[in-house]
């Protein structure tokens, strides 16, 4: 409060009696002191003529003086306490029926009710200023809060306007990429069916299929981008059918042992593994999970997936032998865009968005994702359906 300046206390001070009932404002207990006070020295005076003497003869007196600082607070108090000792000293303090006339003996004997009831309008001037203090604190709290409301909800608005821009760029991007990819890919083959081709036109076909490698990186990068939007704007659609996920995985493996040429070991069940799912999604899962083992481990390593069925519940495990996921992030994996540090530093690249789209897949599937990984020896990716 020392640094709150004079008009803020006033407002303070406002707002703190606007939050107390009317009697409880300050010029009811001016008026209303007079009369405690007068309530007190009556009980003393009765109690003096009943007992034939009291020996505390303030304490009604300070008991007035507490009562109004108590609801009406220290203004109000002094008051009471000005007008206890004027009666004090009227009725007990030699020569009686005077008020400042007796020796500085006698008149010393008001001390103790004076700094008993200063101590009380002291005390009562400390808890006001305490309640004031908390009351400017709650409005400056209140105040942030608002702040970080309106700050919210433009964090909220550039969110959507950023996931606006990704649906429209990707959109945009898909179809030029496909028609180029789809040129590319004509002119390979065309080109693949000749025979005798001269040196010039191998190198031709040579850079054509590097054209093609790149679309296809840059098709799959766009491909995530629209996963993500759609995740966000709440579109993606799951086609489910009753499908054998042992299927669904010797077909991702397949793919990815050609592209990579990586040893994938497959473990599976016998019996057919019959679920509800969306199969083009789940194959999405398989492969994002398989292509991640392959990207982050050394080549000679092999990459082990292992499906199992136990009481009704199906696990995936794909498990890599590569330089494993710190603790601390094994759970930010999942979120979009977010690559560990040693992912940024390699020459891995991607968008750090392809797990947090099959989190999404498998939750929408009431499935479960979860990580384990010791740093240096390899990771396990675990998928519960
Ligand atoms: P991307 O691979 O495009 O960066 P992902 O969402 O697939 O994005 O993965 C997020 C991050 O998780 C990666 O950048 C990498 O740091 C880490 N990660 C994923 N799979 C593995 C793995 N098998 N081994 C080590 N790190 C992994």
């Amino acid at each position: 409060m020392e640094r709150v300046s004079f008009s803020r206390r006033g407002t303070l001070r406002k707002i703190y009696l606007a939050q107390n009932p009317t009697w409880r404002h300050p010029l009811v207990g001016y008026v209303l002191c007079p009369f405690i006070v007068a309530i007190g020295i009556i009980f003393t005076l009765f109690l003096q003529k009943a007992l034939g003497g009291v020996r505390f003869s303030g304490s009604f007196l300070i008991l007035s003086i507490l009562f109004t600082a108590l609801f009406w607070g220290t203004g109000p108090a002094l008051i009471a306490l000005v007008l206890g000792t004027i009666l004090l000293d009227y009725y007990f303090v030699p020569p009686i029926g005077h008020v400042l006339s007796g020796s500085w003996q006698d008149t010393a004997q008001l001390i103790p009710f004076v700094i008993a009831g200063l101590t009380i309008a002291l005390i009562t001037a400390q808890r006001e200023r305490a309640r004031l203090r908390a009351l400017g604190t709650e409005q400056e709290l209140q105040a942030y809060a608002e702040e970080l409301e309106v700050a919210n909800h433009k964090l909220e608005e550039a969110n959507q306007t950023k996931d606006q821009f990704l649906s429209i760029a990707s959109h945009e991007l898909k179809t030029p990429i496909t028609s180029i990819r789809g040129y590319t890919q004509l002119t390979i083959r065309r080109l693949t069916k000749q025979k005798d081709l001269s040196p010039e036109m191998e190198d031709v076909s040579a850079t054509l299929q590097k054209i093609n490698d790149q679309t296809s990186r840059l098709t799959s990068l766009i491909d995530e981008l629209m996963d993500v939007s759609s995740i966000r704007a709440g579109k993606l659609e799951l086609r489910k059918q009753k499908c054998d996920l042992r299927d669904i995985c010797r077909e991702v493996v397949k793919d990815q042992r050609l592209l990579s040429g990586r040893t994938i070991t497959v473990n599976m069940p016998e019996k057919a593994i019959m679920i509800q799912v969306d199969q083009h999604r789940i194959e999405q899962v398989f492969a994002n999970l398989i292509s991640n083992a392959i990207k982050y481990s050394p080549d000679e390593q092999p990459i082990e997936v292992i499906l199992q069925q136990y009481d009704g519940t199906t696990t995936v495990r794909v498990k890599d032998f590569g330089q494993g996921i710190p603790k601390d992030e094994q759970e930010r994996i999942f979120e979009t865009f977010y690559r560990t540090p040693d992912a940024q530093t390699s020459s891995k690249r991607g968008l750090g968005l392809g797990l947090a789209i099959v989190k999404d897949i498998v939750e929408r599937h009431n499935g479960r994702i979860w990580c384990e990984s010791t740093p240096g020896q390899g990771s396990t990716f675990f998928v519960e359906l």
